[in-house]
This record gives C-alpha cells, sequence and structure tokens, in this order.
C-alpha cells in the first residue's frame, strides 16, 4: 500500500491543474486517470473560448500542452479506473486496478460523461451508428446523413463540425431555440447542409441489419411523427458526473454532481471537488482550471494543519 499526502482523482483540465499546483507546493502526489490526459477537451474539435488562443486550438492540442506541463514533476501516475474510495485512519483510500494507494487529502475531478438519451434500443446501436463523440466519430459517417440531438454548446459545436464531414445534419431540439452560446446560433444558422428541427423528441431508433437507418422523432406542437432517415445519430443532450466510485461517501445534488462551493471544498474536511464534477454555475474548460488550482491551495493548507 502507497501513502501520498494528496490523490487527485481525473486527468482532464481540472485534476492536471491541481495535480501541477499540488506538485509545485512540495506535496507528494499520485494522479490517477482511466484514460489519456486531457478528459472531455479530447471529444472537443476546437476551444475557442480559454484565453490566449484567439483563433481556437484543437482539443488533443490543449490536452498535450497541459499533460505536457506535468512532465518535468515528480509524481505517481495511476491509468487505471478508480473502482473504490474509503476512509481509512489517516486519510482515504483508493483501490486502483490490483493495487490501494492511500491519501491524506483527497481532490476530485473525475469529471463527467454524456448523458444517454433513454430511447429504446439506444445501448444496442451505440457504435452501430449511436455515438456521444462527434469528433471520435464523425469520419465514419463522411458525405452520409446524421443527427444531432440536443440544444447546448455541445450539440452546436458537433453540428458545425459535422456539417464539414456529412452531406446533411439534422439539429433536433426539444424547444424552438437553442441553449448554446449566441455566437454560435448565426454560424449554424449560415449552413447550407444544416436543417434545424425544432420542438422535437426521439421516440424511436429504426434498425436496418444491426445498424440505426433512421430516428422516429415525436413532433411536440402537434404530437405527430416524422420519421428521418439518417446513419448516424449523435447524442449530445447533457453530461452527467462520474461519481460512482464515491459509494455515498460525499453529498451529491439530486443531479449527481458533488456539492462543493467555490472553495471545492466538501462538507468532507480534506476532500476537495474540482472541474465538471462539482456543482457550479459554469463547466468550462477555465472554470475547470481555476477550481483545480483553488483545490490544490485548500488542499495544501489542509495538509499544513
Ligand atoms: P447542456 O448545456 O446541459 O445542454 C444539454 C441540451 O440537451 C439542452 O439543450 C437540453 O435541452 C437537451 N436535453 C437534455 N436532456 C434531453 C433529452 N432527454 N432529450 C432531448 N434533449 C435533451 O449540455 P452540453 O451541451 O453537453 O454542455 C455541457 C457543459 O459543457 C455546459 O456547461 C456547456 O456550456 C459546456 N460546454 C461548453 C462549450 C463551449 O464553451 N464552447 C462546448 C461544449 C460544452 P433544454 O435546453 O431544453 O434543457
Amino acid at each position: 500500500m502507497k501513502h501520498y499526502d494528496a490523490i487527485v482523482v481525473g486527468g482532464g483540465p481540472a485534476g492536471i491543474t491541481a495535480a501541477l499546483y499540488l506538485c509545485r507546493s512540495g506535496i507528494s502526489v499520485a494522479q490517477i486517470e482511466m484514460l489519456a490526459p486531457g478528459g472531455q477537451i479530447l471529444k472537443t474539435e476546437s476551444i475557442e473560448n480559454y484565453p490566449g488562443f484567439p483563433k481556437g486550438i484543437k482539443g488533443w492540442e490543449m490536452a498535450d500542452a497541459f499533460a505536457a506541463h506535468l512532465d518535468d514533476y515528480e509524481l505517481d501516475r495511476y491509468n487505471d479506473a478508480v473502482l473504490k474510495m474509503e476512509q481509512v485512519p489517516g486519510g482515504w483510500s483508493f483501490s486502483v486496478g490490483k493495487e490501494t494507494i492511500v491519501g491524506k487529502a483527497v481532490v476530485v475531478c473525475s469529471g463527467a460523461n454524456p448523458r444517454p438519451l433513454g430511447v429504446p434500443r439506444e445501448t444496442q446501436l451505440t457504435g452501430r451508428g449511436v455515438s456521444y463523440c462527434a469528433l471520435c466519430d464523425g469520419n465514419f459517417f463522411r458525405d452520409k446523413e446524421v443527427m444531432v440531438v440536443g440544444g447546448g454548446n455541445t450539440a452546436a459545436g458537433d453540428a458545425i463540425y459535422l456539417s464539414r464531414i456529412c452531406k446533411k445534419v439534422y439539429l433536433v431540439h426539444r424547444r424552438d431555440k437553442l441553449r448554446a452560446t449566441a455566437i454560435y446560433h448565426k454560424r449554424l444558422e449560415d449552413l447550407p447542409n444544416l436543417e434545424f428541427v425544432w420542438n422535437a423528441v426521439p421516440r424511436k431508433l429504426v434498425a436496418d441489419e444491426g445498424k440505426l437507418a433512421g430516428v422516429r422523432l415525436e413532433m411536440l406542437e402537434t404530437g405527430e411523427e416524422r420519421d428521418i432517415a439518417v446513419d448516424g445519430l449523435f447524442v449530445a443532450v447533457g453530461t452527467e458526473p462520474n461519481t460512482e466510485f464515491l459509494g455515498g461517501a460525499l453529498q451529491c445534488d439530486e443531479t449527481g454532481y458533488i456539492v462543493a462551493d467555490e472553495s471545492c471544498a466538501t462538507e468532507v474536511p480534506g476532500v476537495f471537488a474540482a472541474g465538471d464534477v462539482r456543482t457550479k454555475f459554469l463547466h468550462q474548460v477555465v472554470t475547470a482550471v481555476s477550481d483545480g488550482a483553488v483545490c490544490a491551495e485548500e488542499a495544501a493548507e489542509y495538509l499544513a494543519i
């Protein structure tokens, strides 16, 4: 069993920043990251609202640059899913693969994952036409017709990206206007191969030989059904926080986000939550990075007591 001053769970912008600040404070750090460093930015084509990049930066480029910033610091990195977090004398223990590690302080930056639509056959057709990542899977639908569902920034960004690859993009939203940032609206309206489908929700997925062939929509204003033939369905209806491993150890709100204020402190002394996994007004890369710095300083102060 290995012991650390602090354990950072997650390797997205919040986790990388927290680890950086903790290392710079001379604290022994273990960072647990399930996949490659970067978190959700790896699924984002271009990040246009992070200061310093007026022309935008590719998500993977930003992830690489963030991760490289840790290269000169000493920390132990564990590439595995966290299975369990448990309170033990002197801190918190984590099961990571076959190992158990213990930290006096914990910074939870486990982020969030795409929320499923919740329609029948969605799981069976995932990877067979249904996708949650336009950037990862868009190329499979080159010159084909696809649908994006959602009205937020992810749906808007995905629709713009897919319009460059696909023959036609239907953007389906359950309201008559998007919740996405205003800058996206005009760009979407100007796309010749994009059709908005307002006040509509998918009710049924149509398959042919085990692959998605179309989506049946309910038109909310009229109650009528509309069938649209598409090869790809990109679900962008928000995210769900990754908190399963907590096993109820921390208080979460009704939507599952860890309750923590701007100091990133949870109700449990020594445990902090940063980035997309915590309750907050604005989930962005820039606020995740800010959280990472704040909670690292808070954790350092906690460890000094
Ligand atoms: P989001 O902002 O929560 O938007 C989710 C969208 O899906 C909403 O339009 C919602 O409709 C719709 N929706 C939810 N459940 C649905 C269902 N069951 N069926 C149909 N539609 C459903 O999620 P997001 O776009 O993934 O963004 C998540 C966070 O990341 C946000 O804070 C966002 O600002 C941030 N983000 C930022 C950028 C950027 O700054 N460029 C890019 C990507 C993400 P309603 O509108 O009716 O609620």
